[in-house]
């Protein structure tokens, strides 16, 4: 299929913002996703205490679920609305601090300390700032970027992550002439070689 139409379209931050300021979050589900649920066990692959990462985070409520089984989440979002909701939705206590690497920044930490979400741009992020990570969930994430920012994004993404780390990726599949996005079409043949 054509994805043509799609390869220079740009949603910029600011344009985030609003969708989170009008609740224009069509993408937000209260209910956790069923992929999650259906591919944990390759997520988890037996092991306790993760590490695990969500990028453009939003306020998935998938955060919570891993924080509630024992692991230790991180998610970047740019909406620090969007963060604020999460911790008020799940009645969370947390506190706020800067990111002295990043100015402008802000991590929210849970009180309990297992759920630490940046409000900064990914791009803005690496392994030095944020350690690597044993599982990654990206739902809404690889889709939402812009398509020419795609191969930055993954290649950061691959410096976040463990040796033994898994990946569970969500992908809609569509015809692109039809919608614009996002979310992207990303079609399997570009996942391959955008994570080699
Ligand atoms: N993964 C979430 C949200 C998906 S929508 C879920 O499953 O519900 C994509 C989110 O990415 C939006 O909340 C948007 O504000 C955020 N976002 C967009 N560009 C970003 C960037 N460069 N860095 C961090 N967050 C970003």
């Amino acid at each position: 299929r054509d994805i043509g139409s799609q390869r220079d379209r740009m949603v910029t931050e600011e344009e985030w913002l609003q969708r989170w300021e009008m609740s224009n979050i069509g993408f937000h589900k209260e209910q956790g996703h069923p992929l999650l649920q259906k591919y944990l066990d390759v997520l988890l692959n037996g092991r306790r205490g993760l590490r695990i990462f969500f990028p453009l985070c939003g306020k998935a409520v998938e955060m919570k679920w891993l924080a509630d089984m024992g692991h230790s989440v991180v998610g970047v979002e740019v909406s620090e609305q969007a963060l604020k909701e999460f911790f008020a939705e799940h009645s969370l206590p947390y506190c706020e601090e800067p990111v002295p690497e990043i100015s402008g920044a802000k991590k929210l930490q849970s009180t309990s300390g297992n759920i630490s979400l940046y409000c900064c741009s990914i791009y803005d992020l690496s392994s030095s700032i944020v350690d690597k990570f044993d599982g990654v969930w990206d739902r809404g994430a690889l889709v939402a970027v812009n398509p020419c920012d795609r191969q930055r994004y993954v290649s950061l993404m691959i410096t976040l992550m463990e040796k033994n780390s898994s990946y569970l990726l969500v992908t809609v599949s569509y015809d692109p002439n039809k919608h614009k996005g996002p979310p992207f079409y990303v079609p399997e043949s570009e996942i391959k070689s955008l994570f080699g």
